[in-house]
């Protein structure tokens, strides 16, 4: 069984972040993009002053599919501080799965 978990990317240091579970609102690892809402809802926004003319059509997201048994690790990877999940490097993200419409 597969969980579908939408990431978004950085256009700036190109990370793709998600959001682990409820309360779980991280930031990548530039400081502009941030997320929230776990799998209940995705929340984000920009942590940097960008111009007006800045393209939020730039922050690309695609849904992947997760094991089942992954997205059990998220909580306790959360709770625990543990930091392995949440974080896709750009030269990983083709490794997953994407969800394609
Ligand atoms: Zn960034």
């Amino acid at each position: 069984m597969s969980i579908k978990i939408t990431v978004l990317q950085c256009p700036e240091c190109h990370t793709w972040i998600f959001s682990r579970t409820n309360h779980d609102w991280r930031s990548c690892p530039c400081g502009l993009l941030f997320v929230d809402g776990g799998r209940q809802y995705l929340r984000f926004g920009l942590l940097k002053q960008v111009g007006e003319d800045f393209d939020y059509s730039s922050i690309k997201s695609k849904v992947l599919l997760f094991n089942v048994e992954i997205v059990k690790k998220f909580y306790p990877d959360w709770n625990y501080r543990r930091d392995q999940y949440g974080y896709i490097k750009d030269e990983d993200i083709e490794k997953y799965e994407e969800l394609k419409e």
